[in-house]
């Protein structure tokens, strides 16, 4: 019979995936000799079952958490349901792939009428066990039989001060939505709140965190039942969050806020406005001076930056849960390169803890500092960045305006787990409640969202959808800027500057360069992109494009008149007009890059591109040739290579513009551009050869300069006669973007928005394919392409253009399949610096930890 649970202190095999984030390091904690509470965990398998079985406890499991509790009942010295000193627990989910706040926890299980007298003869404080007693029913209530939780906190503020006939409302509530009374048996409340917790996996908010962070449905949570500790017991009791750096910038030293005579749920929930950690010495100095000496332990163990939550009771100090610390990309680096400075990890293992996924936050705007602005308030600078937009006041409204491509700011009173999409389609989030450690602030940082919580001078009514910020006015629309590293909240829009790119972030790109074995190239058309990608560490441009030039407005007339000409002689008329505009633009970019090689590609996209709508034709003559070149699937005509064989005057065109700015340049600059023309979309060894030839007899007649010729492999008869082809090439270079499109057979304009949306919300498809390469498909080909043309050519040069190339794990396949290089966008050649480096250092072992959600 499978085993479904395992005490704090006894060592499991499986680890995370078994026991969850939170089962793990409550077990690893009790094992160091960290004060944790007693009690156990019920593993992600049984969570598993009782969700493959439609809602059955596997059998065995009920037996199994009998007797984990008759343990704990003697380590504790309590007893459930014991109506003089009863045995009180916390039901806590906790799945392998972190998801703060979007499952279930429940608190105080097994107190009932009894017991909840017997606590408070028992410790002499009885408002703390009535505290106790309501905030149970208010969780059970809202967690398991899903009652809305706004009738308890409408009844709570209205009769805070009367806690024994808060009870008897909370009492009614319960009994007049479920037509049962409050369950007074203790195991039966715990059964079902187990339950309740394994069905919380499964709820919205919680599916749209993980499709959004690309965490599998098929996981399952863990549940943790955990002996209670009281922070509300009065005031030398409380409750806080902490962080061993500061999770915005990653300065050393505590960073935190704590909440006196409090539950944990108060602090999370944004309930009250905690105060800053700091303040706790003066209060509980013994407990606070425990506190920093546990953390310190903890960083070391684990040398990484941790979050921790923490309880205090009567003085004493008790960790309820230690995880790695969500952080900003910012704090990510400087706690990394100190680290390392302390003596702490290695580079390897630094560079292993960045979540490469992160480091656009750094790439985001901020506000300029030139520009002059008023102030209208401040709240809490929470995750940084700058944002401009709409004000919105819900997340379904902020999801619907962030579809149409409208930029909005979610203004909130405080988030919920449920406003979740809503987080995700805004530009910022401003609330007017909640701490450092609010939803809000650990949801933005972990998506690299501005944030700015807790303005008190907010104040938000969300059903008239209407705001005041110090007293003026605002509805849904108006437009507010919000900078959450300074906390600051602006009237209407102000000018944003793209970031720079600080120490920290070239230290440590500096040490992933130093132990990644691809290269990384840009993909960049124009010598200002070219400029920009080289800034940010590009080593090469893997894809120019042409036809943007093409299309430039002075261009396109010249365009135009070579796709109208009658014949031969007069498009090559207006291809000696292009020539020199073409020229100019490769030597830019060919000096922009100089001593790195450049990839063109010539001409793409097909003729019809370039004219204009058949409406706006200007004549019969235009009209007819559009008609001409209309075709029903543009995507699979005639473009590519088979517009350069039926043209060759166009690729003669570009070849010529090529050597001889690269002539032009070497003259100039003394320096040789590395030059390599690419040939897109071909299929067969023939088409390769003829425009080989068409390149090298109109290069030699030039001059003498080296370049290479290639092509791109973006069908799938190119991988499988690759070993054909190779014998043309000295280069291929993968465009996924297309070879995606034909291998799945998905036009991408008819998928995304479509049946492929359909696809990945039902799970059809797990990931988007044109987001990250589909491995085993897509990534098979591939495999074939590289094994059959290295088998005809060993020096093949090998890269990948496509998006893919600055996406972490298809950099990693990348790296694995052997590419010698991957090209992206130039925003993207950090990320994929970075990832290309843990690509190698988890083959060697050292995996890189995920922490941005
Ligand atoms: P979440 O994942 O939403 O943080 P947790 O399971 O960690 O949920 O619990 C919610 C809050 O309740 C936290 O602040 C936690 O510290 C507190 N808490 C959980 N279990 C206990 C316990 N046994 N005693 C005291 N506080 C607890
Ligand atoms: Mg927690
Ligand atoms: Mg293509």
């Amino acid at each position: 019979m499978p085993r479904y649970v395992y005490d704090f202190d006894e060592p499991a095999d499986g680890g995370r995936d078994l026991l969850g984030g939170k089962g793990i390091g409550l077990a690893e904690m009790t094992q160091l000799g960290v004060p944790v509470p007693a009690g156990f965990t019920i593993t992600t398998d049984a969570c598993r079952a009782y969700m493959a079985s439609g809602g059955q406890l596997p059998e065995g499991l009920e037996v199994e958490i009998d007797e984990h509790l008759a343990r704990l009942e003697q380590t504790s010295g309590k007893r459930v349901g014991d109506p003089e000193d009863p045995l009180l627990v916390s039901v806590r989910s906790g799945a392998a792939a972190s998801m703060p706040g979007m499952m279930d926890t429940i608190l105080n299980v097994g107190l009932n009428d009894a017991a909840v007298d017997g606590l408070a003869r028992r410790t002499g404080n009885e408002r703390f066990a009535h505290d106790s007693y309501r905030r149970l029913i208010q969780m059970y209530g809202e967690i398991v039989d899903h009652i809305d939780p706004h009738r308890f906190s409408d009844a709570l503020a209205r009769q805070e001060d009367d806690l024994p006939g808060l009870i008897e409302t909370f009492k009614g509530i319960y009994e007049d939505e479920t037509g049962q009374p409050f369950p007074q048996d203790a195991k039966e409340q715990l059964g079902r709140a187990v339950r309740a917790v394994f069905e919380s996996w499964d709820t919205p908010r919680a599916k749209a965190y993980r499709r959004h962070h690309h965490i599998p449905d098929d996981l399952g949570t863990a549940v943790n039942v955990v002996q209670m500790v009281f922070g509300n017991k009065g005031d030398e009791s409380g409750t806080g969050v902490a962080f061993t750096r500061d999770p915005s910038t990653g300065e050393q030293g505590l960073y935190g806020e704590f909440l006196a005579d409090a539950q944990g749920e108060d602090v999370v929930a944004g309930i009250r406005t905690p105060q800053p950690i700091a303040e706790m010495k003066g209060q509980l100095p013994g407990a606070f001076d425990e506190l920093v000496e546990t953390m310190r332990r903890l960083e070391e163990h684990y040398k990484d930056m941790q979050d921790i939550e923490f309880t205090v009771e009567d003085g004493k100090l008790y960790l309820l849960q230690t995880r790695s610390a969500k952080r900003t990309a910012a704090a990510a680096l400087k706690a990394a390169v100190e680290m390392v400075d302390e003596g702490l990890i290695t580079r390897e293992e630094a560079v292993s803890r960045i979540d490469s996924g992160q480091l656009d936050q750094l790439l985001h705007p901020r506000i300029d500092p030139d520009a002059t602005y008023d102030v209208v308030a401040r709240g809490l600078n929470a995750s940084p960045g700058a944002a401009s937009g709409g004000i919105v006041f819900d997340a379904d409204t902020a999801e619907e305006r962030g579809k149409n491509g409208d930029a909005v700011i979610l203004v909130r009173w405080e988030t919920t787990p449920d406003d979740i999409h809503g987080m995700i389609a805004a530009q910022g989030i401003l609330t007017a409640h909640g701490g450092m450690t609010s939803h809000a602030a650990v949801v933005a940082r972990g998506m690299g969202k501005p944030c700015v919580a807790g303005c008190e001078a907010l104040s938000v009514d969300a059903q008239a959808k209407r705001a005041s910020l110090n007293g003026q006015k605002f509805g849904e629309g108006d437009v507010i800027t919000i900078d959450g590293g300074t906390g600051e909240v602006i009237v209407g829009e102000v000018t944003l500057i793209p970031p720079e790119i600080n120490e920290d972030f070239e230290t440590v790109l500096g040490w992933a360069d130093d132990m990644r074995r691809l290269k990384v190239r840009a993909n960049a058309d124009t010598p200002e992109d070219a400029a920009k990608a080289r800034e940010f560490g590009a080593q090469g441009i893997g894809l120019c494009r042409t036809e943007h030039m093409f299309m430039a407005e002075d261009r396109l007339p010249i365009v135009r008149e070579m796709i109208m000409a009658e014949d031969e002689d007069e498009r090559r008329v207006a291809l000696d007009k292009l020539l020199p505009h073409q020229q100019d633009d490769f030597e830019g970019i060919f000096e922009a890059m100089s001593g790195l090689p450049v990839t063109i590609r010539l001409l793409d996209p097909p003729l019809h591109e370039f004219l204009p709508p058949l409406e706006e034709a200007r004549d019969d003559r235009m009209r007819s040739r559009i008609r001409a070149l209309q075709e029903a699937n543009p995507m699979l005509g005639t473009r590519g290579c088979r517009l350069g064989l039926q043209f060759p005057e166009i690729y003669e065109m570009q070849v010529r513009a090529i050597i001889r700015a690269a002539i032009a340049v070497r003259d100039r600059t003394g320096e040789t551009p590395l030059v390599e023309i690419m040939h897109p979309l071909v299929g067969f060894k023939e088409e390769l050869r003829r425009l080989r030839e068409l390149t090298i007899d109109t290069a030699s007649a030039e001059g003498e300069v080296e370049y290479l010729v290639g092509t791109m492999i973006e069908l799938p008869r190119a991988c499988v006669r690759a070993d054909e082809i190779a014998e043309e090439a000295d280069f291929f270079s993968f465009g996924t973007n297309d070879l995606t499109q034909t291998a799945l057979g998905f036009s991408r304009d008819d998928a995304e928005g479509k049946f492929l949306t359909y696809y990945l919300q039902e799970g059809v498809l797990e990931r988007n394919p044109f987001e990250t390469l589909d491995q085993s498909g897509v990534g098979d080909l591939m495999r074939i392409a590289v094994e059959r043309g290295r088998a005809v050519k060993p020096e093949l040069k090998l890269g990948i253009c496509g998006e893919h190339g600055g996406e972490a794990d298809s950099v990693a396949f990348c790296h694995r399949l052997g590419l010698d290089y991957v090209s992206c966008s130039p925003y993207r050649v950090p990320l994929a610096r970075l990832a290309a480096a843990q690509a190698v250092l988890s083959e060697a072992g050292i995996e890189a930890v995920s922490v941005g959600g």
